[in-house]
């Protein structure tokens, strides 16, 4: 496939994008490290050799109020451009194109010196802004200005102006966030004032030939958000302003909609954007859930937008236009959308990274040793962490042969793939499957490794990554027939009965009560309450009820809070999900039975009994390392990595990451 749509060029009169796909915005958390613009350089410098289109950066405040957090990343002095020279040098050098995202975070701000249109705090911040005065505006749109003057100054060929998610510009649209009665609230001309003053101000500070991109809140997702009417005339007075592109914005960050995570289906929101494409002549961006050039290429042939922005498929597999462009689409490592290693490790103050592509922001860390002597490598074990481990270790010239015991190779990421929503992860496993066969790697499945292999194969040295096997537990009656692990309930959930009790609430029980809880009946939207009629402001409208059939009964020992082992910016979607779906979360239970009539706890100092007719363990893992044992009577070299050497830890994360590691220095 050639992908005609998405490799025409853009002419925008002063600047031309070579390509309709632009790396979205994502911040790093090298913005504020030391060292951090060298690794961002190497980062952004390797895909534009790729062929990304356009590049976008992570945000950056205006001034010290904006930044997300104390000591977050702003652009004000000459100093700080400088700093950037070293990205935007490294991307042209590339052949590439990049602007400088600049977000004020307003109420989303995470300190006590947040402000906003109003004194109104978010309800997932426990800072309540300080309501702007008059001259904070006005002030505030100079530094909008003035970053944009200083990010010319620092070579970028325009910037990104984040005007949607629920940051400052946002809260001065919604009337949901702006209570003024001042010229900067009330009327919807008077809201609109903000994001209006600060384009002109970028315009005549920077001017006509740097490129302006308003990132506009198209779906707000929340209550007296904007109405469609609302996004349209803003929409267009943004073009009569000066804008050259509009980008689609999705949710503000306090709604209680999905809008990125792996649930939401593939391109869900590109109607919105489709609706507004004829009430503009400017080239419109669409985004959110859009993970191969594949669907971008449809998206723009159906008219549903001129560009299309990816940021995390651009963490997972740098080369993924290039990959389209050389016909190799399948060779891709594509994202799946579980947040764990980007934003989750935001979130959490860490840098970012990504989950399938542990080189993301690590690119000139993470690099090969040279190899002293050619070895022949047996992986036991065809788990992510084993795969990750032999892709990077063929890469270098050694002979890998992996040996998995199953059909299939996978591991944990074959039942994975298995849980709605999650269909995705076996992209990975494809990944490393197609790239392995570059390399010449061989992969023997349904062969459990044996000391004889070694000899077969010339084998130099063992690398161990035979992953988990479910914890068994004791609770009297557990061999009973209604007993059963986590893997035969994800493979076989046609042998599960209607009640169902599952012990442990960990990562995998929430996947376990999803797979059959889910009703397919029900889709995105209205499980949801998306408007897509857009008749309410903020696009929403009443969710179906959709209770399951099943009666489930999740349980763990420990007291407190369920479900917080959870990813953090995905838990509260499958606490959520389960809590809509009818799922009877039971936080510190014992355990004291099971028979015929079911499981027996106490709960608050209470028997009881649930009537389940099956019981499925979810209670975490032991390390599957029967091989180390094989092998402490030979004196061959062994590693180990993955859950095969701490299954208290498992982690796919670190799993690829330990593989890809030793790959690279073994
Ligand atoms: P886990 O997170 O360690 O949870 C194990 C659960 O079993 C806990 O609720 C624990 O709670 C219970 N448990 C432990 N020992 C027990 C025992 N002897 N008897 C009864 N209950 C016991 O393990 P997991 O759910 O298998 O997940 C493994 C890893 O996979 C996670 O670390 C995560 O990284 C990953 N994962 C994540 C997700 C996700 O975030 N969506 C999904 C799938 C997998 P009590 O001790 O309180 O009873
Ligand atoms: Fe995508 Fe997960 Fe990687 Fe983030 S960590 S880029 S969501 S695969």
């Amino acid at each position: 496939m050639n992908y005609p749509n998405v490799f025409s060029p853009l002419d925008l009169g002063f600047v031309m994008l070579r390509n309709r796909i632009i790396m979205g915005s994502m911040h790093t958390g090298l913005e504020e490290k030391s060292g951090g613009f060298e690794r961002m350089a190497v980062f952004y410098a390797e895909r534009a050799r790729a062929d990304a289109g356009l590049i976008v950066t992570g945000g950056i405040s205006p001034n010290r109020l904006g930044r997300l957090y104390p000591f977050g990343a702003k652009l004000t002095t000459k100093h700080e451009a400088d700093k950037h020279r070293i990205i935007t040098d490294a991307v042209h050098t590339e052949g590439g194109k990049i602007c400088l995202q600049i977000l004020h975070g307003g109420r989303y701000s995470y300190h006590p010196f947040a402000v906003a249109p109003s004194a109104l705090k978010a309800p997932i911040s426990k800072f309540r802004p300080w309501k702007m005065w008059q001259w904070t505006i006005r002030s505030t749109i100079r530094d909008f200005g003035n970053t944009a003057f200083l990010a010319k100054k620092a070579g970028y060929d325009g910037v990104e102006i984040m005007g949607s998610e629920g940051y400052l510009i946002n809260e001065f649209i919604a009337p949901r966030t702006n209570k003024r009665m001042d010229e900067w609230g009330g009327s919807f001309e008077n809201r609109i004032r903000f994001p209006l003053a600060i384009v002109r101000e970028i315009k005549q500070r920077a001017g006509d030939d740097f490129l302006i991109i308003f990132r506009l809140s198209m779906l707000d997702l929340v209550e007296e958000g904007s109405s469609w009417d609302e996004v349209v005339t803003l929409a267009k007075e943004l073009e009569k302003a000066g804008v050259h592109i509009i980008n689609t914005g999705i949710g503000w960050h306090e709604a209680r909609i999905p809008t990125i995570a792996a649930t939401v289906p593939n391109g869900t929101f590109s109607w919105v954007t489709q609706m507004l494409r004829n009430a503009v002549k400017i080239p419109l961006v669409t985004s959110n859930r859009i993970n191969t050039i594949e669907q971008a290429d449809t998206i723009l042939q159906n008219g549903g937008a001129d560009l299309i922005s990816m940021a995390r498929p651009f963490l997972a597999d740098p080369e993924i236009v290039k990959k389209a462009k050389e016909g190799t689409a399948h060779l891709t490592n594509t994202c799946i959308a579980c947040n764990q290693a980007c934003l989750d490790n935001i979130f959490s103050g860490k840098t970012a990274s990504c989950l399938v592509n542990p080189f993301a922001c690590n690119e000139s860390l993470m690099l090969p040793s040279v190899p002293v002597k050619r070895k022949n490598i047996a992986v036991v074990g065809g788990g992510v962490a084993g795969l990750s481990f032999a892709l990077q270790a063929a890469k270098r010239g050694h002979s890998v042969s992996v040996f998995e015991r199953q059909d299939h190779i996978g591991g944990q990421f074959g039942l994975a793939a298995r849980i709605p929503g999650k269909e995705v992860y076996s992209k990975t496993v494809s990944y490393f499957e197609e790239n392995l066969k570059l390399y010449d790697c061989k992969i023997y499945t349904n062969t459990v490794f044996s000391i004889n292999h070694i000899d077969e194969h010339q084998i130099d040295e063992v690398v161990i990554a035979s992953g988990v096997r479910p914890r068994k537990i004791n609770i009297p009656g557990i061999d009973h027939p209604k007993v059963m692990d986590y893997t035969e309930a994800i493979l076989h959930p046609e042998k599960v009965g209607r009640k169902i009790a599952i012990i442990g609430a960990g990562g995998i029980g929430y996947d376990v009560a999803l797979l059959l809880t889910e009703n397919d009946q029900i889709n995105f939207f209205d499980f949801w309450g998306i408007d897509k009629e857009y008749l309410n402001r903020g696009g929403i409208k009443k969710a179906v009820k959709a209770e399951s059939k099943h009666t489930v009964w999740l349980m763990q020992r420990k007291e407190g809070k369920m479900g917080t082992t959870l990813g953090k910016t995905t838990g509260w979607i499958h606490r959520l999900r389960l809590k809509l779906a009818g799922v009877k979360t039971i936080p510190g239970v014992n355990y004291t039975k099971i028979d015929d009539a079911g499981l027996h706890i106490v709960y608050k100092n209470e028997k009881q009994l649930l009537p389940a007719d099956t019981i499925i363990i979810c209670a975490g893992q032991e390390s599957e390392n029967d091989t180390l044992k094989l092998l402490t009577t030979t004196s061959i070299p062994v590693n180990m990595i993955g859950g095969a050497m701490k299954a208290g830890e498992l982690d796919a994360e670190k799993a690829i990451r330990e593989g890809a590691e030793l790959g690279l220095h073994i």
